[in-house]
């Protein structure tokens, strides 16, 4: 058989497996069951791929992948045919007549890998079919993918996963692999006893996604900072921006659209068939931008997301690690951008607060929102908060927002003690409480109607924070109602009132810190981001490179449309910037560049070379 390392390069044309792949994949070949806990973008695919070509090599017989995604097993086939593998899937898409010819392929050894959906894999027609594969001893491995939706401590519990249990019970002696890209402690352990895999080796890598960028800034006017990070950093990429209504999806696309960014709207309430429209076109075309909810990512593995931007704040780190490592999977550099303001914190909380669970369960949720509100407040390295809320250590990263422009740090803490004494003066005189804009008013010493309808000119706070631009107090506001020191009354017009935790603040024992950036925003040039609007992958390239880019871009955009396939099934933007930058003039020097194995050479080699000659 073909050792692992062969496989890697002339099938996908790889030259090194990445961080754990050669330990899981020698481990696996050898016949050992594995637990596989490794990010999104991770490369957790060739870790049951290269088993399954080098065990069928070995005549150990077929690899069933068992897979959620009905969506995705399309594609993933596809590219495996591009490789060279032979391949197919069963799932609820196939006509009875193409079931029955792949059921026929794979009793007559004819597929390396066969993807099935956990509902099918546990009929008994199915099993039937795997009973006589494993009576000749051609079945060479189990691969249980997204292995979390076996647990219901994973974010995506499905009860069919539960069932595949039957597969080790009937099958002792065939190896397993399951994997996952998110998984808690508690989680695994589930995994672990739900698949019986007690005996299986645990691999888990570091969930850091270093080619992302994190940044967070403070939301002004979002559409308006949405529209200027697309335009000057992300021109012409594929992205997805998450919004937490469908009436702000809808709004968001639109204005988009209107801007002449290709973008589209995705959420629950659209109509199927629009929604599936909508996710073809983002997979298959280049430059995409996808406006959606939460109901948008799960399963998508396109690989060059160039940037994931949200316009409202997630609920928690969980959501939004997951939805911001959906950018870069193919490891070039990809930015996580967040718009955050004070309705963020006011909304999250009030959901929270007015949801029917439980108390326990609204004070875990409340425990979860406060430690994304600390990853939002940060002045420091957000990589290491994100990290260290997975139990990692790690060192500044020097790729988000606060390591490549330490921001500056202003001290708040006289402006949160006068708006403090302020909310509670103006209750007492008043009786009731008052919201944000008008307790902001009194501190700058504003005459408004209101503080004239009010008599709120005798307070003897009035204008003591004179010098304060709206901006800071506003900052200042947000940070105490985030850190709990000011509560805000959804109910009554979100009029702001005091906690047990304003008084450390007002005693002077808890300081209030906030970054200068958020209280003079204008005045601070853009530190990050790209400044040609060169897609990621060319960016390196002279201008002759990047003619050359373009014109394969277009001849692969050509290929896919008629393989019906997405565009980097065919070749990653990466390969064609290699290839753009390489300027080949014969087969053989195409033949070291990564992502070229032997099927795709000989199937594009020519036609490639003449792409880059036409190009000039
Ligand atoms: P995951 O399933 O863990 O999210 P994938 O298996 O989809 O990740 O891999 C992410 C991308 O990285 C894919 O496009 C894949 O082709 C690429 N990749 C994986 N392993 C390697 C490697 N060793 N060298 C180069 N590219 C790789
Ligand atoms: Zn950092």
């Amino acid at each position: 058989m073909s050792s692992p390392a062969s496989i890697l390069h002339d099938v996908f044309g790889y030259e090194r497996f990445r961080g754990s792949q050669a330990d899981i994949v020698d481990h696996v070949c050898a016949g050992g069951d594995a637990l596989v806990l490794m990010p999104t973008g991770g490369g957790k695919s060739l870790c049951y791929q290269i088993p399954a070509i080098a065990r069928q090599q070995a005549d150990h017989g077929i690899t069933v992948v068992v897979s959620p995604l009905i969506a995705l097993m399309h594609d993933q086939v596809g590219a495996l045919h591009e490789a060279g593998v032979e391949a197919a899937f069963l799932n609820s898409s196939l006509s009875f007549d193409e079931a029955i010819a792949v059921e026929k392929r794979l009793q007559r050894g004819e597929l390396t890998l066969l993807y099935a959906a956990p509902e099918r894999v546990t009929t008994p027609r199915f099993l039937a079919q795997l009973d006589a594969l494993a009576q000749r001893g051609q079945l060479a491995l189990f691969a249980i993918d997204e292995a979390h939706c076996v647990s219901q401590w994973g974010h995506d519990f499905r009860p069919e996963y539960r069932a595949l249990a039957v597969l080790h019970e009937r099958y002792p002696a065939v190896p397993r692999i399951a994997l996952t890209a998110t998984a808690d402690a508690l989680t695994r352990a589930d995994i672990v006893e739900r698949l019986q895999l007690q005996e299986a080796r645990q691999f888990v890598s570091s969930f850091d996604r270093p080619n992302i960028r994190y940044r967070i800034v403070e939301k002004k006017d979002p559409s308006t900072q949405l529209l200027r990070f697309i335009e000057q950093e992300h021109e012409g990429d594929a992205g997805v921006v998450y919004c937490q209504s469908r009436k702000r999806v809808e709004e968001t696309a639109e204005m988009l659209a209107g801007q002449g960014i290709q973008a589209l709207p995705y959420h629950a309430g659209l109509d199927a068939s629009i929604r599936q429209a909508n996710q073809d076109r983002f997979l298959r075309e280049d430059g995409i931008v996808m406006v959606a909810t939460i109901a948008f990512g799960m399963g998508i593995d396109k690989p060059d997301v160039r940037f994931v931007a949200h316009l409202d704040m997630p609920k928690n780190i969980e959501g939004y690690y997951q939805e911001t490592g959906r950018a870069g999977r193919d490891g070039l550099p990809a930015q996580a951008w967040m718009a955050y303001g004070l309705q963020d914190v006011v909304n999250q909380r009030r959901m929270i607060d007015e949801s029917p669970a439980g108390d326990d369960f609204k004070q875990v949720m409340r425990g979860k929102l406060d430690a994304l509100l600390a990853l939002a407040e940060a002045t420091d390295c957000r990589r290491q908060r994100l990290l260290a809320y997975f139990g990692e250590d790690s060192r500044p990263c020097g790729n988000c927002d606060n390591c490549l422009a330490p921001p500056q740090v202003w001290d708040g803490t006289d402006a949160a003690r006068k708006l403090l004494s302020t909310i509670y003066r103006v209750q007492q005189k008043s009786g009731i409480g008052f919201g944000a804009g008008h307790l902001m008013d009194i501190v700058r010493g504003r005459q408004t109607d209101k503080v004239a309808q009010f008599g709120h000119e005798q307070v003897s706070t009035f204008g003591v924070g004179a010098s304060y631009s709206e901006a800071q107090l506003r900052g200042v506001l947000r940070q105490l109602v985030a850190t709990g020191a000011v509560g805000v009354d959804a109910q009554a017009f979100n009029t702001l009132h005091l906690t047990e935790g304003s008084r450390a603040v007002l005693k002077g024992e808890q300081q209030v810190l906030l970054r200068e950036s958020i209280s003079q925003p204008a005045s601070r040039k853009r530190a990050s981001g790209r400044t040609s609007a060169a897609p990621a992958a060319a960016a390196g390239l002279t201008a002759d490179g990047q003619a050359r880019f373009a014109a394969l871009k277009a001849w692969r955009a050509d290929v896919a449309r008629s393989h019906n396939l997405p565009a980097y099934v065919i070749f990653h933007d990466a390969t064609l910037a290699a290839i753009a930058a390489a300027a080949p003039s014969s087969v053989s020097d195409l033949e070291g560049i990564s992502g070229i194995g032997a099927r795709k050479l000989e199937a594009y080699g020519e036609a490639v070379l003449q792409v880059v000659a036409e190009a000039g």
